[in-house]
């Protein structure tokens, strides 16, 4: 029901063939560049079963079977509270912020539970398939992730007139299930042990994209999978100098599909460009929630990192230096209520469960990753320049160069050099760095790009307040009578 660190770590020691940086990775969960997330992963699975933190991350059934908080079906306030409580619990357990690892995806399945008639209107296996693999994520407490973008090539095209594998499509219909070609981007795939696999953002008007209208759990232990994933951070300088990097990183993966066989049990749709259509416009209707609580958390970083920064320079003092972090508070704030308010306001969704109130969670995830360049660099210019300009920790650590750098990063009797060497690498890491850089390319992308962001926000804002309060203000007449707009179903 809950599985041990070690559990995990077995189920992806598969044969898989993963690729990195040119090498064929054998084992990834002894190789230096995914070690270190695999190990985290593990380490949330072994943090069920400690009494520290068991009540926290568990629930018992009614049956008295115990199941990860992360998985459960929201169906109460308090759930949405269990869950909040259950991914800080984790995130403050490895002292930092990481995303793709599970609660944060498995939520997209229960947009498609939501949408149980939508499926029912090609053929009823494929609500029952949805059920099933709900249930099998509480009874296997699998590492699941996400797969929504394809590479798509010329988007002026359809898929049918260039390489049809620039999406993914079904090429074959066998008794055993479907045979899949194409391609998609996924954090974590590679060491994950599901995706729930799914059509990008695309125009499913056209019928004849009813190929590419293909929704299914993929099995990442499935023959005919390449994972070809991008260079990772960790190792590629000392963990002294980019503490984040090497600890934190998720690495993503272009996982090629060459003709993989899906079970019938495992298509979730098929054929069904309405299901597609569907599922675009509600996927994160649960799962922008864990993602928009990560953001609060880089902010808690950010804070953190610049008010430790000057306080160590005697500069807290300055009003100007505390209208910065005034405004970094009120950021991190903004985030907040926006998933409090969610939680505080919650809607009872088209399947019966309980989403985060959709309008105030989806502006809170535009509030959230919009501001987030800015924010960055206001934490970058409080931290000041010696960010990017202090020398690594060799140099600290050799006794001709580390005389000198002891004596210019030596404060006063609170803040010795190391303190000062360290906060200043964690800083660069959180805002400087090549990492930095994809963490915050990573908010910008990983939940869909912000068109889609905004769009969310236009489907679930409800604008007849707003035309109500006109209409009388300005005494317009009933015929210009507001309409109501309700979630996108
Ligand atoms: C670090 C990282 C991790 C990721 N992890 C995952 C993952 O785990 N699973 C997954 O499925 N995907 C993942 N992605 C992929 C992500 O979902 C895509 O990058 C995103 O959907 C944008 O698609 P694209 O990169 O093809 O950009 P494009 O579709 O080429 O879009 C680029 C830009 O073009 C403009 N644009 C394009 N289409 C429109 C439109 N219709 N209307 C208005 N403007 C438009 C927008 O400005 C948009 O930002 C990840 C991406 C990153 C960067």
């Amino acid at each position: 029901m809950i599985r041990k660190g070690e559990q995990y770590k077995e189920s992806i020691r598969d044969g898989r063939e993963v690729w990195v940086n040119g090498e064929r990775v054998t084992d990834v969960t002894a190789h230096p560049m995914f070690k270190p997330l695999v190990d985290i992963r593990a380490r949330i699975y072994d943090m069920q079963h400690e009494p520290a933190t068991k009540p926290v991350l568990t629930y018992r059934d009614e049956d008295g079977n115990e199941h990860a908080i992360a998985n459960k079906l929201p169906a109460t306030q308090e759930d949405w509270v269990a869950k909040r409580r259950a991914t800080d619990a984790v995130l403050d357990d490895v002292a930092g912020v990481v995303t793709r690892v599970g609660d944060e995806t498995v939520g997209e399945m229960w947009s498609l539970y939501d949408g149980q008639d939508v499926l029912n209107e090609v053929d009823p296996q494929f609500s029952k398939n949805i059920r099933t693999h709900i249930d099998r994520v509480l009874y296997s407490d699998p590492f699941h992730v996400s797969a929504n973008t394809d590479p798509k090539g010329d988007r002026s095209k359809r898929p049918q007139d260039q390489d049809p594998d620039m999406l993914l499509h079904v090429v074959k219909e066998t008794d055993a299930g479907i045979i899949v070609r194409g391609a998609k981007y996924e954090t974590a795939a590679a060491y994950a042990n599901q995706a729930f696999t799914k059509p990008t953002i695309a125009n499913w008007g056209d019928a004849e994209l009813s190929d590419y209208a293909v929704g299914f759990i993929c099995d990442l232990s499935s023959p005919g999978l390449k994972f070809i994933c991008r260079t990772g951070f960790a190792g590629r300088a000392p963990a002294e100098d980019y503490p984040l990097a090497n600890r934190f990183d998720e690495i993503d993966t272009l996982l090629i599909f060459d003709n993989v066989l899906i079970p019938w049990e495992n298509v979730l749709f098929y054929r069904h460009t309405r299901a597609a259509q569907f599922i675009r416009a509600t996927l994160h209707r649960y799962s922008a929630f864990a993602f928009v609580q990560r953001i609060l958390r880089f902010a808690d970083m950010m804070i953190g990192a610049a008010l430790f920064n000057v306080r160590q320079t005697g500069l807290e003092k300055q009003p100007a230096v505390q209208e910065k972090l005034a405004t970094l508070a009120v950021y991190r704030e903004g985030i907040n209520a926006h998933l409090s308010a969610a939680i505080a306001h919650t809607e009872r969704s088209p399947g019966g469960l309980l989403m985060p109130n959709q309008s105030l969670l989806y502006t809170g995830r535009v509030h959230a990753c919009s501001n987030l360049p800015a924010m960055m660099h206001v934490a970058r210019e409080l931290c000041g320049g010696q960010i990017c300009v202090t020398p690594d920790a060799a140099a600290f650590r050799h006794p001709e160069t580390g005389k000198w750098l002891e004596k210019y990063y030596s404060i006063n009797e609170h803040w010795n050099a190391e303190d000062r060497r360290k906060l200043l690498a964690f800083a660069r890491d959180l805002l400087n760095s090549d990492y930095a850089g994809h963490r915050l390319t990573f908010q910008l992308f990983a939940q869909s790009p912000p068109f889609a962001h905004l769009g969310a926000v236009y489907r679930n804002f409800d604008f007849s307040g707003p035309l109500d309060f006109v209409k009388k203000s300005a005494g317009l007449s009933d015929r210009v009578a507001p309409e109501r707009k309700k979630a996108a179903e």
